[in-house]
C-alpha cells in the first residue's frame, strides 16, 4: 500500500495509472476507521482496480471548534487497518496540501437540500463538505466514489453536486454498517462510554419501530410516536425527521417508496446521527 501526502505525488501516480487504463474507486474518510469504512473499500475493490482512501479531517465542516478538536485521529491504526483489507493507495494531505492559496470555493445552491436537518443544524458544514469532495475528486479523479447512508444527507448533497456540476464520477452509496447491539458505527462512537453506549440505543429502537408503526400509521403520525419513544430515553433531540429519499421534503399524510426517517441528537457531549427506510 503507497501512502501519499503532497498533492505532487498524487499526480504523479494519478498520471501514471491513467495512463494505464486503471478505473479508481474512490472513498474519502476522516480516518479513526471502523468496518462502516472498511466496507466501502471493500466494494470499491470489487467494482475498480485501483482503490483510493483518503483520510483528512477537513476543519471546514466543522461548524463547532470543539468537536473539530475532539475529532479522534488514529493515524497509524487506521493505516494498517486500510492494507489488511486491501487498499492500494492512501492520501493523507495536509490542510494547505487541500487548500492552497489560490483555492477557489464553490458555492453550491443546494435546493430542497438546503436549510433542513444537518444543514439547518451544522450551518457551514455542506458548504465544507461540497468543497473537499470536489477537490478529492480533482485530485483522485475516480470513475466511482463511495459513500456511507450513515450519512443520508450527505449523500443526496454529494450526488445533487455531482449532477449539477456534470463531474465525471458515479457515486456509489452503500449500507450503514452497525454493531450487533443495533448501534451505527461511528468515529464518534470512540467517545462514549459505556452507560453512553447503552441510552444510544433508543437511536435504533426509535428506528425500528418507526419500521413496524409505518405499516399502520401516516408519516406524521409515525414521527410523532418516534418523538414520544424517543424522548423516554436520556438523548437530546436535535431533530427527527420523515423525508422523501431525494428531495428531503418533510413527509405529512402520503408515504413515498423509500422514505426516510433521520435522527440526529446528543449523547452526553456526543453528537450521533443516524437513518433508515422506513416505508
Ligand atoms: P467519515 O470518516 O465519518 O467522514 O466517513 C467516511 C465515509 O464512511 C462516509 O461516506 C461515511 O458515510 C461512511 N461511513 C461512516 N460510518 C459508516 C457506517 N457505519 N456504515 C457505512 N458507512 C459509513
Amino acid at each position: 500500500m503507497q501512502v501519499i501526502q503532497s498533492v505532487n505525488s498524487l499526480k504523479e501516480t494519478i498520471t501514471s495509472l491513467k495512463a494505464e487504463n486503471k478505473s479508481i474507486g474512490f472513498v474519502p474518510t476522516m480516518g479513526a476507521l471502523h468496518l462502516g469504512h472498511t466496507s466501502l473499500i471493500e466494494k470499491a475493490k470489487k467494482e475498480c482496480d485501483i482503490v483510493i482512501s483518503s483520510i483528512f479531517v477537513n476543519p471546514t465542516q466543522f461548524n463547532n471548534p470543539d468537536d473539530l478538536a475532539k475529532y479522534p485521529r488514529t493515524l497509524e491504526s487506521d493505516l494498517s487497518e486500510l492494507e489488511k483489507v486491501g487498499c492500494d493507495i492512501v492520501f493523507t494531505p495536509t490542510k494547505e496540501e487541500i487548500y492552497p492559496s489560490d483555492f477557489i470555493e464553490i458555492h453550491l445552491d443546494l435546493g430542497t437540500l438546503k436549510g433542513v436537518m444537518e444543514d439547518a443544524l451544522r450551518p457551514g458544514h455542506f458548504h465544507g463538505v461540497v468543497n473537499v469532495v470536489k477537490r478529492l475528486f480533482e485530485l483522485t479523479q475516480p470513475k466511482k466514489a463511495y459513500f456511507g447512508l450513515k450519512d443520508f444527507q450527505q449523500v443526496a448533497v454529494i450526488k445533487f453536486m455531482v449532477k449539477e456540476m456534470n463531474l465525471p464520477v458515479e457515486i456509489i452509496s452503500c449500507p450503514t454498517v452497525r454493531e450487533k447491539s443495533g448501534l451505527a458505527m461511528s468515529s464518534r462512537n470512540m467517545r462514549l462510554n459505556e452507560q453512553e453506549k447503552k441510552d444510544a440505543l433508543i437511536i435504533y429502537n426509535t428506528l425500528m419501530q418507526a419500521v413496524e408503526n409505518a405499516k399502520i400509521h401516516t408519516p406524521k403520525e409515525v414521527k410523532k410516536l418516534a418523538i414520544e419513544n424517543f424522548n423516554q430515553g436520556n438523548l437530546k433531540i436535535e431533530y427527527i425527521e420523515l423525508v422523501h429519499p431525494l428531495t428531503l421534503e418533510t413527509l405529512e399524510n402520503k408515504w413515498v417508496e423509500d422514505a426516510t426517517m433521520c435522527i440526529a441528537a446528543f449523547c452526553g457531549e456526543v453528537r450521533l446521527i443516524d437513518n433508515m427506510q422506513i416505508f
